[in-house]
């Protein structure tokens, strides 16, 4: 019995045992799998931990990347804008020059522009390099100049990162520029001559990014653009010295002519004057003896010869007045003859003037009608000088307007003139004799003049006394319609 129960009391120890070791697996199962859980995590955590160092590895170079454009962009923007004001292409390249390229970041600069008629590339512009080194680069750039040439053609900035295919070329521009990394662009002017802009740096640690090839095309452009302007620039300034001094010789031509066409219209004026003077004398006598003779001081005359006398007579009244008129032209031409210039009210003066010609009118039953506009100012003139006007230009009127006709005259003001027009319904003036009728002598030769003497002084004097004014004088005209005369007096302020 008691071996029985010891036996039970064994086994049931057993199980227990049993039982609780289960429970132990069990629980350490259940700890392992925390324990792996964890590990997971952790090697998650390590994973995110080196994900983050990377970024911002990553975000630092990306930063600096950005400043060193930002401050690559401001230093290109000052320069863009000083180059694109200057007018000079020498100029230009010292304004490059001179400024800190650091800031680019490259502290190695070099351009060289192709010289056609030279068959090289020729420095316009180097940074960071000794005269000596210059001077080397020069030779060597030009023994290659079909690649810089291939460049230009096209049109294409290439870096050390953009040429990593053609290792042999890079290590050719690194070897002659003395740099390790570097941006070509090409400047392409227009006008004038192409060329290249090289940027480099020794430095390795500087990494040539896409972001310096595009600032250097930017650059490039800029470059080639105000080389285009400061061309254009002299093209054009040389074209304007051209210019002036093409109008300087013109301008003295046509002093030097005017001084002789002044010379010859004085010494025209003087002969005028003069036979004008030598021919009244003799024509007051002729016109003293032919009076005598006609009143029979000197005993009496048959008929005929008193009709000849009579034609004596008349014939010497004309030339009077032709020389009277000949002696005015020349008067007021040479300055002379002096305007007695008062405030004249312009209805008065035609008043005055169409008195004088009513009868002419009357006989070839001519309507005259006057139109002044109602509020017309004072013109400052010569009284009798602008009645000689009006007589004149009225008298011609009714001399070539056929009867029943009818002249119009209009006064109105006109900007800052006040215009007259004579209208008339005669034959009219060709339009060839226009530009002639204010010349001395000139007469159109129509049925009218072939019949009615006249001298063709009287539009010519016209014209000098209204020009001694500061007027202007014109004719209008249709041939078989009728003529308007016209002309312009300054309005009195
Ligand atoms: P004249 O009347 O003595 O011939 P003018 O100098 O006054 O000289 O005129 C020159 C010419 O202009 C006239 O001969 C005439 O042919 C032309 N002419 C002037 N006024 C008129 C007019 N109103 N109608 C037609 N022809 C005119």
């Amino acid at each position: 019995m008691a071996n029985l129960f010891t036996i039970l009391s064994l086994a049931i120890a057993i199980v227990s045992l049993a039982i609780v070791l289960m429970l132990k697996i069990n629980k350490m199962k259940k700890l392992q799998a925390i324990v792996d859980k964890l590990k997971k995590s952790l090697e998650e955590m390590d994973e995110q931990a080196k994900l983050i160092v990377r970024t911002d590895i990553e975000l630092n170079k990306t930063h600096e990347e950005l400043d060193k454009k930002i401050t690559g962009l401001y230093a290109l923007q000052r320069l863009s804008r000083i180059i694109s004001t200057t007018m000079e292409e020498s100029q230009i390249f010292k304004i490059i020059e001179s400024t800190s390229f650091e800031d680019l970041g490259f502290e190695k600069a070099f351009a060289l522009l192709w010289d056609a008629q030279e068959n090289n590339f020729i420095p316009h512009l180097s940074i960071g390099y000794l005269h000596g080194e210059i001077e080397a680069i020069k030779p060597q750039v030009n023994s290659d100049r079909d690649i810089y040439l291939d460049l230009i053609k096209a049109g294409k900035t290439f870096s050390s990162i953009s040429v990593p295919h053609n290792a042999a070329l890079r290590e050719r521009i690194n070897h002659i520029f003395k740099v390790n990394s570097f941006v070509i662009s090409p400047v392409l002017p227009k006008e004038g001559n192409k060329g290249f802009f090289f940027v480099g740096t020794e430095n390795t640690d500087i990494a040539i990014t896409e972001g310096d090839e595009e600032l250097l095309t930017i650059l490039s452009n800029q470059l080639g653009q105000a080389l285009e302007n400061a061309r254009l620039f002299e093209k054009t300034w040389h074209a304007q010295q051209g210019l002036e001094k093409k109008v300087e010789e013109r301008t003295r031509e046509l002093t030097l002519v005017l001084e002789e066409v002044k010379k010859i219209s004085k010494r025209k004026t003087d002969f005028i004057s003069s036979v004008s003077h030598e021919l009244r004398t003799p024509l007051t006598s002729i016109k003293g003896y032919a009076s005598i003779l006609i009143e029979e001081k000197l005993g009496h005359l048959p008929e005929a010869a008193k009709e000849r006398l009579e034609k004596i007579n008349r014939h010497s009244d004309e030339l009077v007045h032709m020389v009277n008129e000949l002696l005015d032209i020349a008067r007021i031409e040479s300055g002379r003859a002096v305007m007695k210039m008062e405030e004249q009210e312009l209805k008065t003066v035609i008043s005055n003037a169409a008195d004088l010609i009513l009868i002419q009118c009357k006989n070839k039953n001519i309507e005259l009608i006057t139109n002044i506009q109602k509020d017309i100012p004072r013109v400052l003139a010569d009284r009798v000088q602008l009645e000689r006007v009006f007589i004149n230009l009225l008298g011609n009127a009714v001399k070539f307007t056929p009867e029943n006709g009818k002249i119009t005259i209009k006064a109105h003001t006109e900007d800052n003139v006040i215009q007259v027009d004579i209208s008339d319904t005669g034959i009219g003036i060709p339009p060839e004799s226009l530009s002639m009728l204010f010349e001395e002598f000139y007469r159109v030769d129509n049925p009218i003049n072939q019949q009615v003497k006249g001298t063709g002084l009287g539009l010519s004097l016209v014209k000098h006394i209204i020009e001694a004014h500061k007027g202007k004088i014109w004719a209008e005209s249709k041939t078989g319609k009728g003529s308007t005369f016209s002309f312009t007096l300054p309005i009195n302020e």
